[in-house]
């Protein structure tokens, strides 16, 4: 596969044994002072079997996630427009030829139904999810393009979508122009693994079939200057290890190349799905612990990057992670097209987390986070480079939890439920506390904006 040295991620994995503590510590101060880790210094951490050590990891994963984004966590629902599709990825419900599920391509009407029910729950961020099909009479390129800015139109009450990303199958460098012209965030693509022989075989056929054109479509978003781009494995397909530092090496590529890392990072795992046996006999099932080492060490290895995590994980999983260096999550997701306004069982995998979103925010105050609906860095364009020169040496985070603050009280007012309304004012009330005199009299002077009716407002 191209931009992946197989053979030196196996030697990294064979030659790594188990360093020394104090080479432990080294690497994890390193990652502690925001640096990114070498391939070498990842392995080292990926080897780690003694449970102290692992403790240790975490601990320092969740330390440099809040020294880069402070105590924000960014929430978001997917919405997928459409299941039908000509590839035949064997752990995927939408496989063509599943006859388990319907099958559904959302007009751009049904598309604003979604985005209303979910704007009407509080919900400001939405990740556009696709299957790869030709819909009839237009281009996917053109159908996604309608249904982006379809979903910036709609308004319930006082509120708008701020944010539609999209996690699609590889466009060109001209479809990728029309994307970002009709105002897309982050271009989402998961190579799902970078290991070539199993990426043939568990997608034998179909457009994905060719693992080369899905990693290019990285390089070609950011050709055609969408400069938000996302990545991630699907965890199981292949040994966790060799994906992991695989992914790490094709961020490489992307830094040598474009200077710019991926914006985020998702940590899938597979699921269960309709009609799919696969599962079933997976030979590289990732367990419980493997899987919270992996998202820990990708927090350390690349402190400045997004990490997502959605609701393919069960509540009590995605509770601990929140402390393990993710920054984004999905919550009440559905993952069958016009899943929000029917129910139906035409999902892509078996939710785990069904919480409402006024659940997964009480749950996050509890733990003491600020869940966030905040999307400033895109108005004020600290994208790309900009993002990540003010990313990488931390300086993002007191704009993150200004703007935390000032999102959450939005929810609170709007939606929340008294529970969580209560909890989330308690929170936002010690954490003003803490703040600077400067930054105190700015959230005050937000507020106030906010309770005279303004909404949508940041740093
Ligand atoms: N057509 C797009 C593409 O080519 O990337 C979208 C693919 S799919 C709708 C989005 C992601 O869901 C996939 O990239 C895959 O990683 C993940 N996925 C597919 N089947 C899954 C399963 N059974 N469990 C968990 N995640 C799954």
């Amino acid at each position: 596969m191209k931009y992946i040295d197989e053979e030196r991620i196996k030697e990294l994995l064979k030659n790594t044994k188990q360093a020394s503590s104090s080479e432990i510590k080294a690497i994890l101060d390193k990652a502690k002072s925001l640096k990114r880790l070498k391939l070498k210094e990842t392995a080292a951490l990926l080897a780690v079997k003694d449970k102290k050590t692992i403790k240790n990891i975490r601990l320092a994963a969740g330390y440099v996630k809040d020294a880069i984004y402070g105590r924000r966590i960014v929430l978001f629902a997917p919405v997928y427009i459409s299941n039908v599709c000509l590839n035949k990825c064997l752990y995927c419900a939408f496989q063509a030829g599943n006859t388990a599920i319907k099958r559904k391509v959302l007009s751009i009407d049904e598309i604003k139904e979604q985005t209303r029910w979910l704007l009407e729950r509080g919900h400001k961020r939405i990740l556009m999810v696709a299957s790869e099909a030709g819909i009839s009479g237009k281009s996917n390129a053109d159908y996604y393009a309608e249904a982006i800015k379809a979903i910036y139109e709609v308004s319930a009450a006082r509120n708008r979508i701020k944010r539609v990303n999209i996690n699609c199958a590889p466009l060109n460098v001209e479809e990728f122009r029309l994307l970002k012209s009709s105002g897309i965030g982050t271009y989402q693509i998961f190579q799902e693994t970078y290991h070539e022989e199993t990426y043939r075989k568990v997608h034998p056929q179909g457009p994905k079939n060719d693992p080369d054109n899905r990693i290019d479509a990285v390089d070609r978003a950011f050709t055609a200057g969408i400069d938000d781009v996302g990545i991630g494995v699907l965890y199981g397909l292949y040994d966790y290890k060799f994906d992991t530092l695989a992914m790490l090496m094709h961020i490489e590529h992307m830094e040598e190349k474009f200077n710019v890392g991926p914006h985020t990072i998702s940590v899938p795992r597979i699921e269960p799905a309709l009609g799919i046996s696969f599962i079933e006999d997976m030979p590289y099932k990732v367990s419980d612990e493997e899987f919270k080492n992996a998202a820990a060490i990708i927090r350390l290895s690349v402190p400045y990057t997004g990490m997502i995590l959605s609701t393919r994980e069960a509540p009590a999983m995605r509770d601990e992670l929140f402390g393990l260096g993710i920054s984004q999550v999905s919550a009440e997701s559905r993952t069958s097209p016009g899943g929000y306004s029917s129910s139906n069982d035409s999902g892509q995998f078996m939710l785990s987390d069904e919480r409402t979103l006024d659940e997964v925010i009480g749950k996050l105050i509890e733990k003491k986070f600020i869940p966030s609906f905040c999307a400033a860095c895109y108005r004020k364009e600290r994208t790309g480079e900009t993002f990540m020169s003010l990313a990488k040496p931390g300086d993002i985070k007191d704009k993150c939890n200004l703007n935390a603050l000032i999102t959450l009280k939005e929810y609170l007012d709007d939606f929340a439920s008294g529970k969580v309304k209560k909890a989330g004012y308690k929170l936002i009330d010690g954490l003003s506390r803490k703040l600077d005199k400067k930054s105190r009299g700015q959230l005050e002077r937000f507020f106030e904006e906010v309770d005279k009716g303004a909404r949508d407002l940041y740093v």
